[in-house]
C-alpha cells in the first residue's frame, strides 16, 4: 500500500490561473500563495488540469506541496453548480470528453453571448478572443475583461452585475452535466469530489439531489468560502458532522479577477490528509 505522506498548512484549496478565468499564470499563482504564507495549495481551474504542470513545478520550488484539482461545471436546473475535483487521473476517457464537451460548448456560448452584446456595445468575438489564452477555458469573465477593455465598464463585477447576468438579455447557458453524474465522474477517474461554496446565493441543493450525490462518492463540502451564507453553512455542517464528511476551507483566488486573497480561508491539515488518503488518480507533488 502506498503510504501517504501528510501535508503542513496552511492549505488553500482552490485557485484559478489564466488555464481559465484567472488573470495570472499557474506559476505566478503558487508565488501569490507562497507569498501569502501557504505550504500546500491547489490550482482548480474550470474544467481543465492543464495548469498542473507548471503548478506543481512552481509551488514545490518553493518549498509548497502541490495538490492536482480541478473545478468541474454541473448544472442542475437553471442553477450552476461546481465540483472541486481532487486528484482526478487527467486522463481519464469519460472525464476527459466530459470536460472537452463543456469547453467547446463554453466556447459556442461566448461566441453567441458576444454576437448578442456586439449588438449594443463596441465588443466582437476578437475582443474576447484577445483577453484569453490559447486553450484557456473561456468564460463569463472572459467577456468581462473585453467590456473593460473597450471602457463599456469598470471591472469584471460591474459587467457581471449588468450585461453578464444570468437573468439577462444577452446570456447563454452553457452544456454541463447534472451534479449527480459530476461526481460519478469524478469518482471513477479516481478523484475526490467536493462542492464548491455550496451555500451561495442560490441557496443549498435540495436535499434528495446531495442525498443522490453523497450515494455517487460525494466526499464533502466547502464551507468556508466567502460566497457562502451562514444559513445554508448551518445545514451543511450539521450534514458533514452526521456522514463524516470532508470539510474545507479556500480563497477562490482569480488573480486581478477577484478581490479573493490567497490564503483568506484554509483547510485544515486533518481534511487535506483525508482528501489525500481518499484520491487515486493522481499524486499530490512534495517539495
Ligand atoms: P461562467 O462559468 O462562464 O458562467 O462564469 C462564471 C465564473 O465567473 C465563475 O467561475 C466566477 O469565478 C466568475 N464570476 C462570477 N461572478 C463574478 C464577479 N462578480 N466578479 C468576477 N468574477 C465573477
Ligand atoms: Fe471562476
Ligand atoms: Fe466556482
Ligand atoms: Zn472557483
Amino acid at each position: 500500500m502506498p503510504s501517504v505522506r501528510t501535508v503542513q498548512g496552511p492549505s488553500d484549496l482552490h485557485l484559478h490561473s489564466v488555464h481559465s478565468d484567472g488573470t495570472e499564470s499557474p506559476g505566478e499563482v503558487m508565488a501569490a500563495a507562497h507569498r501569502h504564507g501557504l505550504r500546500t495549495a491547489a490550482l482548480t481551474d474550470h474544467d481543465t488540469t492543464s495548469g498542473w504542470a507548471e503548478a506543481a513545478e512552481a509551488a514545490t520550488s518553493l518549498g509548497m506541496t502541490f495538490l492536482p484539482g480541478m473545478e468541474l461545471s454541473a448544472e442542475h436546473g437553471w442553477r450552476s453548480i461546481h465540483v472541486l475535483a481532487y486528484l482526478v487521473d487527467p486522463d481519464h476517457a469519460g472525464l476527459r470528453a466530459m470536460t472537452d464537451r463543456i469547453r467547446s460548448s463554453r466556447l459556442d456560448r461566448a461566441r453567441t453571448m458576444a454576437e448578442r452584446i456586439g449588438r449594443d456595445y463596441d465588443v466582437d468575438w476578437s475582443d474576447i478572443v484577445a483577453q484569453t489564452q490559447d486553450g484557456a477555458t473561456v468564460g463569463r469573465p472572459h467577456i468581462a475583461d473585453a467590456l473593460v477593455a473597450k471602457g463599456v465598464v469598470r471591472d469584471r463585477t460591474e459587467a457581471f452585475d449588468g450585461i453578464l447576468r444570468a437573468d439577462g438579455d444577452y446570456y447563454v447557458a452553457l452544456y454541463a452535466p447534472d451534479p449527480v453524474t459530476a461526481v460519478r465522474l469524478v469518482v471513477e477517474a479516481g478523484g475526490v469530489p467536493i462542492i464548491a461554496h455550496p451555500a451561495g446565493r442560490a441557496g443549498v441543493l435540495p436535499m434528495p439531489v446531495l442525498e443522490r450525490m453523497l450515494e455517487a462518492g460525494l466526499a464533502g463540502f466547502e464551507l468556508a468560502h466567502r460566497e457562502n451564507l451562514p444559513d445554508g453553512v448551518r445545514v451543511l455542517e450539521r450534514l458533514a458532522h452526521d456522514r463524516d464528511l470532508i470539510v474545507t476551507g479556500s480563497s477562490d483566488y482569480h488573480g486581478l479577477g477577484k478581490p479573493n486573497v490567497p490564503g483568506e480561508n484554509t483547510t485544515s491539515d486533518e481534511m487535506v490528509a483525508r482528501i489525500l488518503a481518499r484520491g487515486t488518480g493522481s499524486t499530490a507533488v512534495h517539495p
